[in-house]
């Protein structure tokens, strides 16, 4: 498998040796380094990459999930393209990020208002800001495996070794373990930090249960209730927390808003968000490309055509896809099971779905099938995970089972 990979992928090897003089590790993003080199894309089209050897791939992962329309979304590219003609950014009020703003209002209930920043990561040091000015306190509680983006206070939440001096770490869908921690060191927590689905760790639900109870202790702790929606706002058109019916204090938002540009946002109510009023300004918050009226003119558009229809439909493809893998995966005897939520998918080549993607046994499987799917033209992440994007249909869903089909054989004939 790794042989005939080195073999087709020479060109992404030469700029993977390039890299490596100029870039620390290759690359800006952990997750873009694999063994034995990443491949290089050199464009992207719809549902398709095409590499630098010229390889075409089904992009399952949507730059993490982030495109839900595919690439090069014929209705982004016609906006961006008349809003790049106009200017990229200024430092002075743009429409767009009003009109985003609002639809943002109008799709969450529990935010009244919301504030942008450039990544997922810069939302959570946002949230945290807010929560630090409203509650004056410093440190936060999140769950063990739990991603927030790369920020110190929550990044090696995502590993299991020893984390910040200013972070708890409560047990998934364990509300005990977040209650114990609420009650014993509550003065000094400024707020909850939640995935309502653990999107790294392997699309792992949160039981709805689990969310109203730690949301309880919050609250008696006199912590503010976040929960992080940078993934989980493809699941429904208000997020995951409306189909749930729950209500976070404040939300962090990020990937898909931006259209496939650089993007976070944090929503809350009035009382909340109103730390930024020019008459009160608790806490600060600038950043040169915030709000910017690319990204949010093209968040408009991505947000707008997120409808409900096209959301279930992107289930029903999941749902495709799941049961085709498995029936690939029996027909080889490899074990193989699916995390699945709504358009989001994680594949585990075990019987059982591991508490979290961190914690798993398959990794030399699925190490092999991430390289053997690779050679096949199907493109998922080295973890598994698989997101849907609108512009897929049943015909693509079938010839990705298809490819992951010749990919399981491949691995089960050197395991
Ligand atoms: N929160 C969650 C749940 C995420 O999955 C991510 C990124 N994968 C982030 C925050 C951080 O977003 P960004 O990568 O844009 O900084």
């Amino acid at each position: 498998i790794v042989d005939a990979y080195r073999q087709s992928t020479q060109g992404s090897e030469v700029l993977h040796l390039r890299a490596e003089q100029a870039l620390a590790g290759g690359n800006s993003r952990q997750v873009s380094y694999w063994s034995p080199h990443p491949i290089a894309i050199a464009s992207a089209d719809g549902a398709h990459l095409t590499d630098v050897d010229g390889r075409r791939y089904i992009d399952f992962t949507n730059n993490y999930t982030s495109l839900v329309h595919g690439h090069a979304y014929p209705p982004i590219l016609e906006t961006v393209d008349r809003q790049i003609k106009n200017g990229t950014v200024w430092s002075a009020q743009n429409e767009h990020q009003i009109d985003l703003a609002e639809l943002l209002v109008e799709r969450i209930p529990a935010i009244d208002k919301v504030r942008f920043t450039n990544s997922g990561t810069e939302a959570s040091n946002l949230a945290l800001s807010i929560a630090r000015a409203v509650t004056k306190r410093h440190k936060i509680l999140m769950s063990r495996f739990g991603y927030h983006g790369s920020l110190t206070e929550t990044e090696t939440g995502s590993f299991n070794h020893d984390y910040p001096a200013t972070t708890y770490l409560g047990e998934y869908n364990n509300a005990e373990s977040f209650e114990n921690i609420l009650e014993h060191h509550g003065e000094e927590i400024a707020a909850v930090f939640l995935e309502p689905v653990l999107g790294s760790a392997g699309i792992i639900a949160a039981d709805r249960e689990f969310l109203l109870r730690v949301k309880e202790a919050a609250h008696k702790a006199g912590a503010l209730f976040i929960l992080d929606e940078v993934v989980t706002f493809r699941l429904h058109e208000g997020g995951r927390q409306k189909a749930l019916g729950i209500e976070a204090d404040l939300t962090m938002l990020g990937k898909l808003i931006g259209g496939g540009f650089p993007v976070g946002a944090v929503g809350g109510p009035d009382d909340l968000m109103d730390v930024f009023q020019s008459s009160d300004l608790r806490t600060y918050h600038s950043g040169t490309f915030n709000g910017n009226p690319v990204t949010t003119a093209a968040g408009v558009v991505a947000v707008r055509d997120l409808t409900q229809k096209s959301i279930d439909e992107m289930e029903k493809l999941a749902e495709r896809l799941k049961n085709g893998l498995a029936a690939a995966a029996q027909k080889v005897n490899l074990p193989f099971c699916v995390s699945h939520v709504g358009s989001l998918m994680n594949v585990f080549f075990s019987n059982e779905i591991p508490q979290a993607a961190l914690m798993r046994e398959d990794q030399a499987a699925m190490s092999r099938f991430h390289i053997a799917a690779l050679n096949q033209g199907l493109f998922i992440a080295g973890r598994g995970l698989m997101a849907m994007s609108t512009i897929m249909d049943e015909a693509l869903i079938d010839e990705a089972i298809d490819r992951a089909a010749v990919a399981m054989s491949d691995v089960a004939a050197e395991l």
